[in-house]
């Protein structure tokens, strides 16, 4: 049977043994395959189970040391702080366990979106399927940066090479070729298959599958394509870090203040201990690594819905920070929506009208332009199809539009021929060339830039033609020269093309720019990001688009051959002021990247083809397009853009900054409320004064406020403003001075107002039960308020917008709002927390007093905003 071994028969063997033809299956029997061998998926890994994932939410140095405190004070039977322990404990379980499983499920979401696709020919016409309905049998075409997606035998291979270290941990790429290879060669030596997996890094293909889904190699060696994503980023690893530090840091302080009480104080130990373990539970910042994976995965969602898909998650922190948009042109800034406007040959100059990719149209005035249009339909891998009366394009727009323009020259119909060979397009090169059997004999039609195509044709005034172009792309448009030559061979030699061709005329394409990216980069300069076009087309073509888009330096333009000139110092000096590279390939662009790097900018660079990879994987935000993008460029990219529009960059910065602030946000929150919470109960312990709370009391607020009040950060909008901010520095730390200014501050005056309400309750004669009530409700609503002040860290929090909240800060306030009433006046709960009814005069002061916190907190924000500006 050949197909156990599809390696070593011939590609004939192999067609027949899987019933199969040269024009691919059918659409039923493709469907009826499917139905056999089910999916083309990989099995999923099996995760760890829901209790596993239940249990290792204990496993935290934070919550050991609570399940240490709640067995101690179980053994001295104080079994209500026990009870509320562990109530904190269960409660952060529950919370990490339920967002963690959504954050995974958001994650997978998001991998699905990045399924790739596969072209195959079905019933002879090329169709992109998604690569989980590829069946044995089907006929796939791929092309350099494509992704194999199932196990092929090579039916046909031009310069084509893959990369396979996947599957062999061979990191450079190994040839591959059609002809059969012994049956017993390795896995690596066989070169008449693509492995599913694999990358293929150059040439064309097209291969039959043979194995799908779980019989691939891939699949039989049981190994995971996409790594499990860890939900993580610098910022969350370095506050991790942070929090491991505070609570060796908290554990050592109780233990000081726990000495302290007993022999100097004097205090009994079974009380003390209590309030010691209260002070620590108050200090420990329990719910913040959960809250921050929170604010990270909702972050992951909202970028989603913005068409900006996270691959790696430190990219969100990453893209929040850029500094320059380094974004290629066609498709990100223009609409990759291409129309054949204008062609010049030898007759003379033509105007093109039709819409879209429809092959109907005028050429004005009449001539005679077959031999052009015959070249632009042959030298072309697109195809046009009709759906529903509109005319789409399977393959390269601007290829589409060709074969739309020689629809309008030649009546409709791709002429007959037969293919021999091809050149493919390389953006290193930058032409295609195309030998085919036609009506007119064997000929190679060539198309590409027209430097390129012109400096091949003999026999034409170069100086006129160069100047021809120039003035097409000066308006904007694209510009192709195609040529052609006769042939009596079989196969394309290249040199024989050097200076052999006959010119036949150029074609001036129009791809208007995107409205959507002319705003979206208006955004961006606002928000102090430099935006800088890199593109492979012409120089005039760039400049002119560039003036539309509105970039802030149109008119300077650096080719690639004048950065081949510079060396990385002058280009370093030379690329801060030019917004505009043409006719570049993409090793400069890893250039640029470094070149912009050294000026010490964050850079976000966007790519689309094989050879993008390496600048993407060293910009500090890669950028990929996930419609247009090779594989390659997707997986070597942090973010992939769902819809190739540039106003989606912007997008993702919009969100990257605010899942920044947001994080900044609950770090902001958490660690001033909990210093202040434990700061009053130390103080108290340290004077000898009466505990203004009891212990149980604090890990109350705690269980209550930090899972509720803390969360409602992690959903806040974009703050108004975020994008009129310059960059934040990438060396900016977390932990800045304002930060822990801000922490003694609030810490400061939570111990002021919690003592003034609590010696005044004391003072008008309250029972010591009562004033601890209104102590801790002091603390609760100073809380809330702090809540207010940290939502709006940027700017006023007197604005009706600002007041009126959004609606989960609302539904945590009726959470904590109603817990409070509980506890504080309804007698089961007032038995477990000592608490007694405040009167309601004295609940109206306690809300005056977080009023006034807020407004000391709000005009020392608005005096250092001010001094800023
Ligand atoms: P951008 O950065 O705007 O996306 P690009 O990446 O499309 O530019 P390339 O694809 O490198 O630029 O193309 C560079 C030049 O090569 C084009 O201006 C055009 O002249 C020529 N060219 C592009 N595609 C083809 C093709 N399929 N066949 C022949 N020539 C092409």
């Amino acid at each position: 049977m050949p197909l156990t071994t599809p390696h070593s028969a011939t590609p004939e063997d192999c067609l027949a043994a899987l019933d199969a033809g040269l024009d691919g299956l059918s659409g039923a029997e493709a469907a009826h395959r499917l139905s056999v061998h089910g999916p083309n998926r990989l099995p999923e890994s099996a995760g760890r189970g829901p209790l596993l994932r239940f249990l290792t939410q204990f496993h935290n140095i934070l919550i050991y040391v609570l399940l240490g405190a709640a067995t101690v004070t179980a053994f001295l039977q104080h079994w209500v702080d026990t009870g509320v322990i562990l109530a904190v404990v269960v409660a952060n379980a529950v919370i990490g366990f339920i967002q963690e499983g959504k954050a995974e499920a958001a994650m997978a979401a998001i991998r699905n979106m990045l399924a790739p696709h596969a072209a195959v020919l079905r019933d002879g016409v090329r169709v992109t399927v998604d690569g989980a309905d590829l069946v044995p049998g089907d006929l796939v075409l791929l092309e350099a940066g494509d992704k194999v997606p199932a196990d092929l035998r090579l039916l046909e291979a031009r310069g084509l090479a893959a990369q396979e270290a996947v599957l062999t941990g061979e990191s450079v790429p190994v040839d591959k070729a059609v002809a059969a290879v012994a049956a017993d060669a390795a896995l690596g030596d066989r070169r008449s298959m693509l492995w599913s997996g694999t990358l293929v890094t150059q040439g064309t293909a097209r291969g039959l599958v043979v194995a799908t889904a779980g019989r691939t190699e891939i699949g039989r060696i049981g190994k995971l394509l996409a790594d499990v994503e860890q939900l993580t980023t610098p910022l969350v690893t370095q506050m991790d870090h942070f929090a491991r530090w505070l609570s060796f840091l908290i554990l050592l302080l109780s233990a000081l203040l726990l000495a302290y009480g007993y022999f100097v104080g004097q205090h009994p130990f079974g009380t003390l201990f209590m309030t010691v373990v209260g002070v620590a539970v108050a200090a420990i910042p329990e719910g913040l690594p959960a809250v921050m994976s929170i604010t990270l995965a909702i972050g992951v969602q909202a970028m989603a819905r913005r068409n900006a898909i996270v691959r790696r998650l430190p990219a969100i922190e990453a893209i929040g920070s850029v500094s320059v948009i380094c974004t290629d042109k066609t498709g990100t800034l223009t609409r990759n929506e291409m129309v054949v406007a204008a062609v010049e040959t030898l007759e003379g100059r033509f105007a093109v009208s039709g819409e879209g990719y429809a092959p109907q149209g005028a050429i004005s005035p009449p001539g005679d332009l077959s031999p052009l249009a015959r070249a632009a339909a042959l030298c072309n891998d697109a195809h046009l199809v009709c759906r529903d009366g509109d005319w789409i394009v399977e393959g390269d727009p601007m290829e589409g539009a060709l074969l739309a323009f020689a629809g309008k020259v030649l009546g409709g119909h791709r002429p007959a021929s037969h293919r021999l060979d091809a050149i493919p397009f390389d953006s290193r090169h930058r032409f295609m060339a195309v030998l085919s059997d036609g009506p007119t004999g064997r000929l190679v039609h060539v198309k590409g830039a027209p430097e390129r195509v012109l400096g091949m044709c003999a026999d034409i005034d170069h100086g006129h033609w160069h100047m021809c172009a120039e003035a097409m792309a000066s308006q904007g448009l694209r510009v192709l020269a195609l040529a052609e030559r006769p042939e009596t061979q079989g196969t394309i030699d290249p040199t024989s093309l050097e200076g052999g061709l006959r010119f036949l005329g150029l074609v001036g394409l129009i791809d208007p720019p995107r409205p959507e990216a002319i705003a979206a980069v208006a955004e961006c300069r606002a928000a102090g990001i430099r935006v800088k076009m890199i593109t492979g087309d012409h120089a005039g073509t760039a400049a002119a688009i560039a003036a539309q888009i509105g970039l802030e330096n149109p008119n300077r333009v650096l080719t690639g051959r004048d950065l081949e000139r510079l060396d990385d110092a002058q280009l370093a000096l030379e690329v801060a002021g030019v917004d505009v590279f043409a006719r570049t390939s993409p090793e400069h662009k890893l250039r640029l990247v470094t070149a912009l790097q050294a000026n010490g900018l964050s850079v976000a660079m966007t790519g689309d083809g094989v050879n993008d990879a390496p600048a993407l994987k060293r910009a500090d935000a890669g950028i990929a397009m996930g419609r247009n993008g090779s594989e390659a460029a997707k997986e070597a990219a942090d973010l992939v853009l769902a819809d190739d529009n540039f106003a989606s960059i912007a997008a993702a910065v919009r969100e990257g900054r605010t899942v920044y602030d947001n994080l900044k946000k609950v770090i902001s929150w958490t660690l001033p409320t909990n210093a202040g919470e434990a700061m009053v109960v130390t103080l108290a312990l340290l004077v000898g004064l009466a505990l203004p709370v009891t212990a149980v009391q604090i890990l109350w607020i705690n269980l209550t406020t930090s899972v509720t009040l803390g969360l409602a950060l992690a959903f806040e909008p974009t703050e108004a403003g975020t994008m009129a901010r310059p960059p934040r520095l990438r060396s900016a730390p977390l932990l800045s001075g304002t930060l822990v200014w801000h922490v003694v501050l609030v810490a400061l005056l939570f111990c002021g107002a919690t003592f003034s309400i609590f010696s005044y309750a004391l003072d008008r004669g309250y029972p010591l039960a009562l004033a601890q009530t209104m102590a801790m409700n002091m603390i609760v609503v100073l809380e809330i308020f702090h809540l207010f002040f940290i939502r709006n860290i940027h700017g006023t929090s007197l604005t009706w917008k600002a007041v009126r909240g959004t609606r989960v800060v609302w539904i945590v306030i009726a959470i904590i709002t109603v817990a409070q009433f509980a506890v504080t006046y309804l007698a089961p709960l007032q038995m477990l927390l000592g608490t007694r009814p405040v009167p309601l005069l004295d609940g109206l002061l306690i809300i005056a007093v977080g009023v006034c916190f807020f407004a000391v907190i709000e005009i020392e924000k608005q005096i250092r905003l001010g001094l800023r500006r």
